[in-house]
């Protein structure tokens, strides 16, 4: 099945075809570890695992690469203001080193609450220096950057095709427009290596042949997706708000250093959004999965919510919204529950093949979601094939179906009554049995007789 996506770069739908099939290389923007991450950065790595998942499924080996920000992202857009980490670390008074590790560790346990396979290959900013440094060197050979007093900027009119992602992009939000340093020659240039002030002391910062610094936040992802993907790769993925200043810079910087094309797809997932707009940590709304659980939310209610809306479309976030998804999941899970242990059956083709063709037009979850709902529905099919179509789906949406520990959702007396119709069948008790099923239909309980045995669900 040829898999379609929508290629920001192109700015529409594009058969995907990897340079060297059936290996895909994909790097996908990690998180800055100075603090938890909140559900809208979530929606997006859910999104990328949906990207990965659904490669899988069509027989793609995917060498996934994603980096943990621990160094050089600044609170201001223009190369201005704080490292994150720096502020992370006055915050709670702890080193910006164990902050790192303390935010990288939620992340990871968050992600596994949430059923996001983990990268081939994590890999920190920190860890990474010298071959920041080795691009930066390239990049100066080649005549890209200039010196200010506070960094090493790369000259953005010396790049041909400076902004191809973003230009005329309509969902890309617009450049900010922010006072920049007055030594810069334009102002999306952007510094690839910053000089540790001269007052403050620095937790983190390196000699490099420039002086003492640190490196800016977008060549670390230029330099480690090179690293472990090579200098073309097939597919870069991240938030939409990436597309007009970080993607942006680092096509400038590895197409700038290698004169070879950098990405062949880029696809970019939208925001999670509240009343108050995007899902940010600077506007106090940022949700995160402790505060979820608390509130007596499964992680896998919010992934589920993640999968009703296609990636490319804004996704509201209340908790109202949330208690539906999480009704939805659980009924899904007794329809699953009701077809568990039915004797084997392929799939129902059809739905199998709808469930995927869906996927592979730009992963439309929404929609396989659809399909999966209708064949549950569907009580004229045997158990055991409704039940591999459950399987199927799981592989991609992984949202604990088929977990074992499932929760009863009955009362003892409804369970009681459950027992007595088993029985009452059993001895071919029909009247009996008739009469139980009515009373349980009345508790909101649905019996089919299979040949397997009585089955329940909830209505
Ligand atoms: P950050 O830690 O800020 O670098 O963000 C990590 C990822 O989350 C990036 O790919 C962002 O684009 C993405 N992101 C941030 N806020 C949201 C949001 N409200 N909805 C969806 N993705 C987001
Ligand atoms: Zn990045």
């Amino acid at each position: 099945m040829t898999l379609r996506f929508f290629n920001t770069l192109s700015r529409r739908k594009e058969d995907f075809q990897p340079l060297d099939p059936p290996k895909v290389g994909l790097y996908t923007c990690g998180p800055t570890v100075y603090g938890r991450q909140h559900l809208g950065n979530y929606r997006t790595y859910i999104f990328e695992d949906l990207l990965k998942r659904v490669l899988a499924l069509n027989g793609f080996k995917v060498r996934h690469v994603m980096n943990i920000t621990d160094v050089g992202h600044l609170t201001s857009q223009a190369d201005e203001g704080e490292d994150k980490m720096e502020v992370g670390s006055r915050r709670e008074g702890k080193s910006a080193w164990d902050i790192a590790r303390i935010y990288t560790d939620a992340f990871l346990a968050d992600c596994r609450a949430l059923r996001i396979l983990p990268p081939d290959i994590l890999c920190r900013a920190t860890e990474h220096i010298p071959e920041q440094v080795a691009l930066i060197e390239r990049l100066h050979r080649k005549g890209f950057l200039y010196g200010t007093s506070d960094g090493l900027y790369y000259d953005t009119r010396r790049f041909k095709d400076y902004g191809k992602l973003a230009g005329g992009h309509a969902a890309a939000p617009a450049r900010a427009r922010v006072e920049s340093n007055p030594e810069k020659r334009n102002p999306s240039d952007f510094a690839v290596w910053k000089f540790s002030p001269k007052d403050v002391k620095r937790q983190m910062e390196w000699p490099s042949p420039w002086g003492i610094g640190f490196p800016g936040w977008h060549i670390e992802c230029s330099a480690m997706s090179m690293k472990y993907l090579g200098e073309s790769f097939d597919i870069h993925c991240g938030g939409i708000d990436h597309i007009p200043i970080h993607h942006t810079n680092e096509i400038a910087q590895s197409e700038g250093a290698t004169g070879k094309p950098f990405v062949k797809y880029w696809l970019h997932g939208e925001f999670l959004i509240t009343d108050a707009g995007k899902m940010a940590k600077s506007t106090g709304g940022g949700v995160n999965v402790e505060e979820l659980e608390a509130r007596g939310f499964s992680p896998l209610d919010f992934r589920y919510h993640v999968l009703t809306a296609h990636y490319r479309r804004q996704l509201e976030f209340t908790w109202e919204f949330l208690e539906a998804s999480k009704t939805a999941r659980r009924r899904l899970r007794e329809m699953t529950a009701f077809l568990q242990g039915s004797p084997e059956k392929p799939a129902c083709a059809d739905f199998a093949e709808a469930f995927k063709s869906h996927l592979a037009d730009d992963l439309n979850a929404p929609e396989a979601l659809a399909v999966l709902w209708e064949c549950l529905r569907r009580e004229d099919l045997p158990p055991g094939s409704r039940l591999k179509m459950v399987e199927l789906a799981e592989q991609v949406f992984d949202l604990g179906l088929l977990d074992a520990d499932r929760p009863a959702e009955i009362d003892d007396e409804t369970a009681e009554l459950i027992r007595r119709r088993a029985e009452a069948r059993a001895q071919r008790d029909f009247a009996l049995s008739d009469k139980l099923r009515q009373s349980l239909l009345a508790r909101g309980v649905v019996v089919e007789d299979t040949r397997e045995g009585q089955k329940w669900r909830k209505k």
